[in-house]
């Protein structure tokens, strides 16, 4: 088992099970199958989770929940959906509150069949998820050496997937700031975020083929406003959020005033503004947790 280079933790969530499966994930990790022999350990918190394994089929009840979950997670993470309710909804599929498999809301790496799957066959879909855990950590590891190819340049709509689920990684390390879950740019759906596209400028950093950082930019009157400054946590402190708002300021040429806005303890994203000389101006009381700080800058030389 050299592949594992540190214990991977798993979290359990029965989406819509009738129990089957459940039992048999549990079978795998107590002692008559003992996955934990393997070094692999079950958590109840998200937050400290490698691997999400998935029972049942997805549901409008569950939805929100399997997202949620999934969301909490750090990167890197891998989804195992365990038995055939869990891969495409089985039998349920059609019924009227079924909305299908586990790949319906969240992006799924690995399927393990059966009904109910057996315990060798969980056992089995843990392996793989740990062999590609450990490849999605190598590759965020050889992308922090191409930081030197990075390119910033602009978005396109076909983005959408990828710049919502940085979105959803980021704006979840700002939820964990503010101890507030329920952050707008956390419930942006993918329809949404394509009409943003339709309305607004998207700059993206790309490093290997991979979205690592986006804002956005629209203009009223003479004053460009940019949003959602986003950079995946492994590459903070890079001068990439400085890079994006550079590029974007440079995409409307005749503003004559740049403003933005973030919360008053999201250091990380009012770094880069302040480095580029945008100045604080207003403050506005969001809730008990948050604080809106609006800043501003005039372009030079109007
Ligand atoms: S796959 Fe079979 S055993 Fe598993 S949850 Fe669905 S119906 Fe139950």
């Amino acid at each position: 088992m050299s592949m594992f280079k540190r214990s991977p933790w798993v979290i359990h969530y029965d989406a819509s099970s009738c129990n089957g499966c459940d039992i048999e994930v549990v079978a795998s990790l107590t002692p008559v199958y003992d996955v934990e022999r393997l070094g692999v350990i079950n958590t109840g918190n998200p937050k400290h989770a490698d691997i999400f394994l998935v029972t049942g089929s997805v549901n409008e009840q569950n939805r929100s929940v399997v997202e949620n979950l999934f969301e909490q997670m750090p990167e890197p993470k891998v989804v195992v959906a365990i038995g055939i309710c869990a891969i495409s909804g089985c039998v349920f599929r059609e019924c009227y509150n079924v909305m299908g498999g586990v790949d319906t809301v969240i992006p799924v790496d690995v399927y393990v069949q059966g009904c109910a799957a057996r315990p060798e066959s969980i056992i089995d879909g843990i392996l793989l998820a740990v062999g590609i855990l450990e490849r999605k950590r190598a590759f965020l590891r050889a992308l922090k050496g191409k930081m030197d190819t990075m390119v910033i340049e602009r978005a396109v709509v076909e983005d959408a997937p990828e710049i919502l689920a940085l979105q959803k990684i980021v704006y979840n390390n700002e939820a964990e700031i503010y101890n507030d879950f329920s952050l707008t740019p956390l419930r942006q759906t993918l329809p949404d975020m394509r009409e943003d596209f339709a309305a607004k400028i998207f700059i993206k950093a790309v490093v290997g083929g991979k979205i690592i950082g986006s804002v956005r930019g629209w203009v009223e009157g003479s004053t460009a406003h940019l949003g959602r400054l986003i950079v995946h946590p492994h590459f903070w402190k890079k001068g990439i959020g400085t890079k994006l708002v550079r590029e974007m300021e440079a995409a409307f040429p005749q503003a004559r005033r740049f403003e933005t806005f973030t919360g008053q303890k999201s250091t990380h994203t009012m770094e880069p503004y302040q480095k580029l000389g945008y100045l604080p101006f207003r403050q506005e009381k969001i809730s008990e947790l948050r604080e809106r700080v609006y800043l501003e800058k005039n372009r030079r030389g109007l």
